[in-house]
């Protein structure tokens, strides 16, 4: 028996158990071709598969089964989106995520009406070159609308695949080892129910916390459960400690009792957003001396007792606030709000904190 042949029949007999699963406990979803239908000759529809791939991207089955229908009603097939005004499939889309990808599921449907002949390419590169479509959702396509061999990985797949095999490596850097597991085992039988049946799997089965290895069609293959590490895989690499960056805040008040704002720059952290002026948010803690040549006014500025602490993605903020005891003197630049006015402005929440930490020192 050749290598391939060999690899080909192994690829087969990991697959049949997990088909055999499939063909007993394959979820109903409006937009799927069931195994049964399947074995009855029905093909899903591209445009369909297609639509309800795009419309899953970072949206719950349960979600998209309430939408999904409206959507292929209102455009039974691609050349009906694809003569729509962006407009409509923008309106339709409200509550499904990024209205980005709605751009991109209609300049997809102009792509394959206008330039294709109204047909979608039914291998991975080809889906991969028309807008909206990544990695994952080109061999989803593939897969389940051409019964072509592809290994459609997505999070619920790399769990599943990191268990059978025991993939210790932590993600993200076990994601090529993980990938070549599964695609050596990715059957060239079915292979459309395979990738259902995987995506079943991980979502009604191998569970992230709670794996339900009595009822798994690999339990007897799984490695993971054998080994009793299931619920530890995949293992993650711990996330670098946040590091922590140190402002001091100006709570500049005019005579007339205005608060000085002023707008950020556009690019950046709170882009465009309002804020109490500050100093630059830096590693090292400030000192009142340090700061004061940053203060938006000259003022005899004292540190009001405390900390305003807030936590972003990349790092934590300490702000100290700085208040002048009596008003500071009028200057061009920024915008003075009235204190009972400061709710006009939408300021980001850091901003919040130091309003009522200012206010809470008076
Ligand atoms: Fe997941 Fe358990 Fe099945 Fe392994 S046996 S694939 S850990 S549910």
């Amino acid at each position: 028996m050749s290598r391939k042949t060999a690899a080909s029949s192994a690829a087969r007999a990991v697959a049949a158990p997990l088909l055999a699963w499939y063909d007993a406990n394959a979820r109903v979803l409006p937009w799927r071709t069931g195994p049964g239908a399947r074995k009855s000759g029905a093909r899903p529809d591209p445009y369909a598969v297609w639509l309800s791939e795009i419309m899953l991207q970072q949206t719950t089955v349960a979600t998209v089964t309430a939408r999904y229908q409206t959507f292929l009603t209102r455009w039974p097939d691609v050349s009906a989106m694809a003569a729509a005004p962006v407009e409509e499939i923008l309106g339709e889309w409200a509550g499904l995520g990024y209205y980005a990808r709605a751009r991109n599921l209609h300049a997809c449907a102009r792509k394959v009406a206008g330039e294709l002949g109204g047909l979608f390419p039914s291998d991975e590169a080809g889906l991969r070159a028309l807008p909206g479509i990544g990695p994952y959702t080109a061999a989803a396509i593939a897969a389940i609308a051409f019964d072509v061999k592809a290994t459609a990985m997505d999070g619920n797949v790399e769990r599943v695949i990191a268990r059978l095999r025991e993939v210790r490596t932590p993600l993200p850097a076990a994601k090529p080892e993980i990938h070549a597991r599964a695609a050596e085992i990715t059957p060239r039988e079915r292979p459309g129910d395979y990738a259902q049946a995987l995506m079943d799997l991980g979502a009604t089965v191998c569970l992230p916390r709670s794996p339900r290895c009595m009822l798994c069609p690999w339990a007897g293959a799984c490695r993971a459960c054998a080994a009793g590490t299931a619920e530890a895989l995949p293992a993650r690499a711990p996330k670098a400690a946040r590091p922590t960056r140190h402002g001091i805040a100006f709570w500049a008040v005019r005579r007339d009792g205005a608060v000085l704002l002023r707008r950020r720059p556009d690019k950046g952290l709170l882009g465009g957003m309002m804020e109490v002026p500050s100093t630059e948010w830096r590693a090292e803690p400030w000192t009142l001396g340090d700061a004061e040549a940053a203060a938006p006014v000259a003022a005899r500025w004292r540190l009001v007792d405390g900390t305003v602490r807030h936590v972003f993605t990349h790092f934590a903020l300490e702000l100290r606030v700085a208040a002048a005891p009596s008003g500071v003197a009028e200057i061009a630049d920024g915008v003075w709000c009235p204190i009972d006015r400061l709710s006009d402005h939408a300021l980001p929440t850091v901003m919040k904190k130091v309003v009522n930490h200012a206010l809470g020192a008076r």
